[in-house]
């Protein structure tokens, strides 16, 4: 193997470049990002799971998020109804 930095010719096992001193390995590999997924959450649902995953997708308290619904469903233009449903249709279950 060869050192990443300088591109001195390396022992397989060597920790450390002898010739700069840089890591052979990469000291931190961040892990892949873990994309969440909005979904309906069935354990704990209400009606459709609906809260319950966006509550989870804003890390957010299902119960907050509830209260958010109930009034988006009864201020008009009622637009919790439709985003409900659609959600409802929409996404996945868990
Ligand atoms: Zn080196």
């Amino acid at each position: 193997m060869f050192c990443t930095r300088c591109g001195t010719k390396l022992d397989d096992a060597a920790r450390f470049c002898t010739k700069c001193g840089a890591p052979t390995t990469a000291i931190c590999v961040p892990a892949p990002f873990e994309t969440k997924k909005l979904r309906r959450i069935l354990r704990g649902k209400k009606i459709a799971g609906v809260c319950a995953g966006y509550a989870e997708y804003f890390n957010m308290d299902v119960t907050l998020m509830r209260v958010i619904w109930v009034g988006l469903l009864l201020v008009p233009p009622n637009i919790g109804l439709i985003a409900y449903i659609v959600s409802w249709i929409v996404l996945p279950k868990e």
